[in-house]
């Protein structure tokens, strides 16, 4: 068993003596997701090394802005041999969106990371299960850069990368992981370039035609259960007659949460048949990051998520069994 400790010095130190880095994420990439992987590819490429962005799934079309112009490669699109592995924004192992065998045969895993279920699994770890965004915990380390080497790594983009990330986690500051370093750091980022109308506009007022015809369909089949638990039902086939991807109705997990009363929603997304992935969302003080344990899955107290081997009446019923111990 590995040291729960953080590292943050040892990990600035590793860049600054190592060349070749391979930066990712977890799957179903999200706003944090993107943002911080996106940031520390920059500034690796500022510092000129050798730097990949991979992953293997498909960026929302509302992130699509952040990521124009840069390569994002496929795990079997790669060609080099000696690499560290950043994984950023991904509390679990299993969940890096990347081959194993570029996990397996990275010199080093360096995590950074704000998930309470992360276990340490890097070589060298930054964990605070108290930040508001993994972005968050990329600003604290670029601050930290600056005060040891005097080189500020932030600019536009990245400022621009790292606001996305805090935007998004928070809930445009609204969540109880909103810290008051959260507002700092905004602060400094819109001082050093940051696009926020851009990214406001994008990330939240950029909804196709069809999403909201989606959204229509969605609402039909939310079902409130103790006037307590809400619940919102996506099938496959809802998704294709919108042309809607997998990827792109994150927005939708808020309806089931946001009605008076409720304290958990919770959303049911069909991927394929016998597979349904589950968001988790609370508003006081259910744990969802508990009840997402008990199907394998982890996340933050109030939104985590699971997968779901099952048909989606399936999945809702036995998701409902252990939110309704929990209220
Ligand atoms: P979402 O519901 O938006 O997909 O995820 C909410 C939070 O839970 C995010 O922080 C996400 O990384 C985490 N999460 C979602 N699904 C899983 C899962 O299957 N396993 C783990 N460990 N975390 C998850
Ligand atoms: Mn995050």
């Amino acid at each position: 068993m590995k040291a729960m400790i953080n590292n943050i010095d040892n990990i600035i130190k590793h860049i600054n003596e190592s060349n070749d880095f391979i930066v990712t994420s977890h799957i179903s990439p999200d706003g944090d997701n993107v943002g911080s992987t996106l940031a520390m590819y920059y500034c690796l490429k500022k510092l000129n090394k050798n730097v990949y962005y991979v992953l293997d799934d498909n960026t929302p079309l509302n992130l699509k802005f952040l990521v124009k112009g840069v390569e994002i490669l496929r795990s079997n699109e790669l060609k080099i041999n000696d690499y560290s592995l950043i994984s950023l924004d991904c509390g679990d192992k299993s969940r890096i969106c990347v081959s194993d065998e570029i996990i397996n045969n990275s010199n080093k895993l360096i995590c950074i990371d704000h998930h309470a279920s992360n276990n340490y699994y890097g070589d060298l770890n930054y964990i605070d299960s108290e930040a508001s965004s993994t972005c968050e915990l990329v600003y604290n380390l670029l601050v930290r850069f600056y005060q040891v080497s005097n080189l500020n790594l932030i600019d536009e983009k990245v400022a621009t990368a790292l606001y996305t990330g805090l935007v998004t986690d928070t809930g445009n500051f609204s969540y109880s992981s909103t810290h008051p370093s959260s507002f700092e750091m905004a602060k400094e980022l819109l001082i050093l370039g940051a696009k926020r109308d851009t990214i406001i506009q994008n990330v939240f007022q950029s909804n196709p035609f069809n999403f909201y015809k989606l959204l229509g369909d969605a609402l039909n089949t939310l079902d409130i259960v103790e006037s307590k638990i809400a619940s919102i039902m996506l099938t496959k086939e809802m998704l294709k007659k919108y042309s809607i991807s997998f990827n792109d109705v994150d927005a939708i997990t808020s309806y089931t949460r946001d009605i008076q009363g409720v304290e958990v929603g919770i959303l049911l997304k069909e991927k394929k048949e016998n597979e349904v992935k589950v968001s988790l969302r609370s508003k006081n003080y259910v744990d969802v990051s508990e009840i997402a344990k008990t199907f394998n899955g982890g996340g933050h107290v109030r939104a985590a998520g699971c997968t779901i081997y099952d048909s989606i009446e399936n999945a809702k019923k036995l998701v409902l069994q252990e939110v309704l111990k929990t209220i």
